[in-house]
């Protein structure tokens, strides 16, 4: 049916590309392209192994240059590019897109790599363009944000009048085995969990210290885990397309163990994102720190337990009565292994990106602009989560609070 192109191939990017590759029939020719070609070269043969003769393509890219990307864009012709790398190739690689009239899906809003801050707004400011070009731009398609904004569409449409306080709640309770690890690129994993915390109320944003409000929730087959509201991205773009919600949090569980390393870590200085000298050579910390890091991609093997995430929506029911509805799907780190070869937070990541390009290659999801993805018609996206492996569940009038 289509060309596609997938850029990054870390945890992610493997799981984006077996994904596509066993929907073949949606996902006709692939190019797996990243800035080191062996990465590539390994999935592909991995994939070349389980799928018999399914070949991908791979190249090396620079996604921090435009005219790389758009060298490669007139070279294969996708109709969409997935950009599974960093969010600091969001712009360059929407540049390209926009100069070789190809269209876009990305997991995670941009953000300058010398300030820890992101934002939908840089993207945003693309609308004209696309829409111009009449080309579709899908905004953060993995799970969180991804499914937990799809999830929020999916309620407002079938269930609630008026939705008014959102809850998103992301739980990892696996383990890994190791003393400490990010679940994804530990430079980007660590800004975002390290800056102030920032949730929706009374039509304003309230900002707390990092980790200041927690409290136990209970997660579905997992029980009570500390969660701690900090900012998400689509918190940004929730509280504007539904703004009904008079309040809107994110939550997310940490352990005891894995916050000392990060407070250890910011003492130290390691988590500064400015270049400092070193033996007369310029090196970022954080960025050096994710180079001794175990790489969250090869974390699966010995990867036990599951992640459970989901959102909780308290409003009026079509009919105009109170309401509490929770929706979630929880995730098996080792099935994710033994089919992708990747943990579950690629796979909860990768999986809705697949999905997202599904929807916008069969014409499902596909209108000139930018767009966040609780924009799109939730129901044929729903219905991919429960036969693309991440299947979901509902609870009517139950809570997560413990006390
Ligand atoms: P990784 O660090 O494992 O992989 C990133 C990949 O991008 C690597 O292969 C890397 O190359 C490549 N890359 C980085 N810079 C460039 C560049 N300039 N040109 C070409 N390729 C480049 O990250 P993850 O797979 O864990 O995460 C991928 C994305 O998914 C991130 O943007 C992350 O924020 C997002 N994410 C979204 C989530 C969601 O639910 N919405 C959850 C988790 C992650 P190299 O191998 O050479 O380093």
């Amino acid at each position: 049916m289509a060309k596609v192109i997938i850029i990054g191939a870390g945890g992610v990017g493997t799981v984006v590309a077996h994904k596509a590759a066993q929907n073949h029939a949606v996902f006709t020719d692939i190019l797996l392209a990243s800035r080191t070609k062996s990465k590539c070269d390994a999935i592909a043969d991995a994939i070349g192994t389980r799928y018999g003769n399914k070949k991908i393509e791979t190249a090396q890219t620079d996604a921090d240059q435009t005219s790389e990307l758009v060298a490669l864009f007139k070279r294969f012709r996708p109709e969409l590019v997935i950009n599974v790398a960093l969010p600091y190739q969001d712009l360059t690689i929407m540049d390209a897109c926009l100069e070789t009239g190809v269209n876009y899906l990305d997991t995670a809003n941009y953000e300058p790599k010398d300030e820890a801050k992101f934002e939908y707004k840089w993207q945003w400011a693309y609308q004209d363009k696309f829409k111009g070009a009449g080309l579709t731009a899908i905004l953060g398609c993995g799970f969180d944000p991804g499914v937990t904004s799809v999830f929020t569409a999916y309620a407002a449409k079938h269930h609630f009048s008026k939705p008014e306080y959102l809850d998103i709640v992301d739980c990892n309770a696996g383990d890994h085995g190791k003393a400490f690890a990010t679940n994804f690129n530990p430079e980007i994993n660590i800004r975002e969990v390290t800056q102030k915390g920032k949730y929706w109320e009374g039509g304003k944003w309230v900002v707390t210290e990092p980790h200041e409000i927690h409290k136990p929730l209970t997660y579905p087959n997992i029980g009570p885990k500390e969660s701690y509201v900090i900012y998400h991205e689509e918190l940004e773009s929730l509280v504007k397309n539904f703004p009904t919600l008079q309040r809107a949090r994110f939550w997310m569980t940490f352990g005891q163990e894995y916050l000392t390393h990060l407070r250890v870590i910011q003492n130290i200085g390691m988590a500064r994102i400015d270049p400092i000298l070193y033996n007369g050579v310029e090196i970022v910390p954080i960025q050096f720190l994710k180079a001794v890091l175990p790489d969250p991609g090869e974390l699966g093997k010995n990867y036990t337990g599951e992640t459970s995430i989901g959102c909780r929506i308290k409003g009026l029911d079509k009919k105009g009565k109170e309401l509490t509805y929770y929706v979630y799907n929880n995730c098996l780190h080792q099935e994710a292994y033994k089919e992708t070869g990747a943990q579950g937070v690629s796979y909860t990541t990768g999986v809705p990106a697949v999905i997202g390009a599904m929807m916008f290659l069969k014409g499902l999801w596909k209108k000139p602009g930018v767009f966040n993805v609780e924009e799109f018609d939730p129901d044929p996206f729903m219905e991919q989560l429960n036969k693309q492996g991440l299947p979901w569940h509902e609870i009517f009038n139950g809570d997560l609070e413990t006390d």
